[in-house]
C-alpha cells in the first residue's frame, strides 16, 4: 500500500516527487518507457530558469530524478495497462503487478503527433523539431518548413517567423483545418508561404543537417524537395490518458479537467499536473509548476484538510 503513487517522470511528475519527498509523503515515481518526458528529445533548453548558459533537455530530467531520489522518492519502470479509481485505495494495474495507493498523482504528458516518415524520428532534435517555443531560437535566419493545417501549425508558424528568415507551411489537403483568425493571420505575415497539397514523404538530410522534405505533389502526382533546414511538425498532440478508460473527466479533446487554478480532479485524492492537463501552455516551466501545486494538493488531501472543499469542486464541475 502506498501513500501516494506519482505516474510519469517529466518536470511535472518529478517536480511534485520533489515536493511530497520533502513532505515525507514517501511517494512511489512509476517511469514509463520513456523516462524524463519530452525533455529527453531535446538538446539544449535555454528558457528554463535558473541555468543562464542553457542546459541539455535530459541533463534537466536527470537533475530533477536525483533531487526527488535525495529526499527519499522512490523510482520503479513500469507501464500501468489499467486503473480502478472507483473507490479508494485506488488500485493501479501494471503487466506484472498490482498497486494499491491513497492518492494519485497524474503526470502522464501528452506525446506530440509525428508524421511517422522516413527520416524523421531519427532526426528529432537534428533538424526536427515538434515545437516552436523550445526550438525556433535555433532557426534564426533559417529556412523552416511547418507541417500541418491545423491552428497549432499556423500558431507555431506564426511564431517562427520572429527567427527564420522564410517559413512555409506544408500541408497535405487545400483546405485549412484551422480557424479563420489563425488562418488570417499567417496569410497576412509576409514571411509565410504555402505548399497545399502536399503530403510529406520524408524527411531528407544532407551532409549538413536536414536538407528538407520530400512530398507528393497531389496535383500532379509527382515527388518533389522542398529544401529548408528546419521541419516542425504541428499536427497536434495526444494525452497520455487511454488506461484511465474514461473514469477521469476530461475536455473534448482527451486532456484531463481540473478545477481551474488547482490540480483536482473530478475525483478525490487524484490530481493532474503538467501537459496531461493543459494543451495551451505545454511548457517544462508550467509542467514543473502544476507538479508543485499537485503536490501541495496532495498533500492537503492526504492530511485531511481538503475533504470540504472536494465536494464544492465536485459541485462546481457539474
Ligand atoms: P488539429 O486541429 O487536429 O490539426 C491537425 C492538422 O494536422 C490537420 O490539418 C491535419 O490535416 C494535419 N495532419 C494530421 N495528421 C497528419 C499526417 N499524418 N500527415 C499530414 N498532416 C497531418 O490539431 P491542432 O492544430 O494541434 O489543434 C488541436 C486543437 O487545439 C484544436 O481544437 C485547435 O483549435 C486548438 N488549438 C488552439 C490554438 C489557439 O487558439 N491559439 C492553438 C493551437 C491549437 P487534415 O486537416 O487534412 O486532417
Amino acid at each position: 500500500m502506498q501513500k501516494v503513487v506519482v505516474l510519469g517522470t517529466g518536470p511535472a511528475g518529478l517536480t511534485a516527487a520533489i515536493y511530497l519527498a520533502r513532505a515525507n509523503m514517501e511517494p512511489l515515481v512509476i517511469e514509463g518507457p520513456e523516462p524524463g518526458g519530452q525533455l529527453t528529445t531535446t538538446t539544449d533548453v535555454e528558457n528554463f530558469p535558473g541555468f543562464p548558459d542553457g542546459i541539455m533537455g535530459p541533463d534537466l530530467m536527470d537533475n530533477m530524478r536525483k533531487q526527488a531520489e535525495r529526499f527519499g522518492a522512490k523510482f520503479m519502470r513500469g507501464w500501468v495497462q489499467k486503473v480502478d479509481l472507483s473507490k479508494r485505495p485506488f488500485k493501479l494495474i501494471l503487466s506484472k503487478e498490482e498497486i494499491e495507493t491513497e492518492a494519485l498523482v497524474l503526470s502522464t504528458g501528452a506525446t506530440a503527433k509525428l508524421l511517422g516518415i522516413p527520416g524523421e524520428k531519427e532526426n528529432i532534435g537534428q533538424g526536427v523539431s515538434t515545437c516552436a517555443t523550445c526550438d525556433g531560437f535555433f532557426f534564426r535566419g533559417k529556412k523552416i518548413l511547418v507541417v500541418g493545417g491545423g491552428d497549432s501549425a499556423m500558431e507555431e508558424a506564426t511564431f517562427l517567423t520572429k527567427f527564420a528568415s522564410e517559413v512555409t507551411i506544408v500541408h497535405r489537403r487545400e483546405e485549412l483545418r484551422a480557424s479563420k483568425i489563425m488562418q488570417d493571420r499567417a496569410r497576412d505575415n509576409e514571411k509565410i508561404s504555402w505548399s497545399l497539397n502536399r503530403t510529406p514523404l520524408e524527411v531528407v538530410r544532407g551532409d549538413n543537417g536536414v536538407q528538407g522534405l520530400k512530398v507528393k505533389n497531389n496535383e500532379t502526382g509527382e515527388e518533389e524537395l522542398l529544401e529548408a533546414d528546419g521541419i516542425f511538425v504541428a499536427i497536434g498532440h495526444q494525452p497520455n490518458t487511454s488506461f484511465l478508460e474514461g473514469q477521469v473527466t476530461t475536455d473534448d479533446l482527451g486532456y484531463i479537467s481540473v478545477q481551474p487554478g488547482t490540480t483536482k480532479t473530478n475525483i478525490p485524492g487524484v490530481f493532474a499536473c503538467g501537459d496531461v492537463q493543459d494543451h495551451t501552455y505545454r511548457q517544462a516551466i508550467t509542467a514543473a509548476g502544476t507538479g508543485c501545486m499537485a503536490a501541495l494538493d496532495c498533500e492537503r488531501f492526504l492530511e485531511g484538510s481538503a475533504s470540504d472543499d472536494w465536494s464544492q469542486t465536485l459541485s462546481e464541475q457539474k
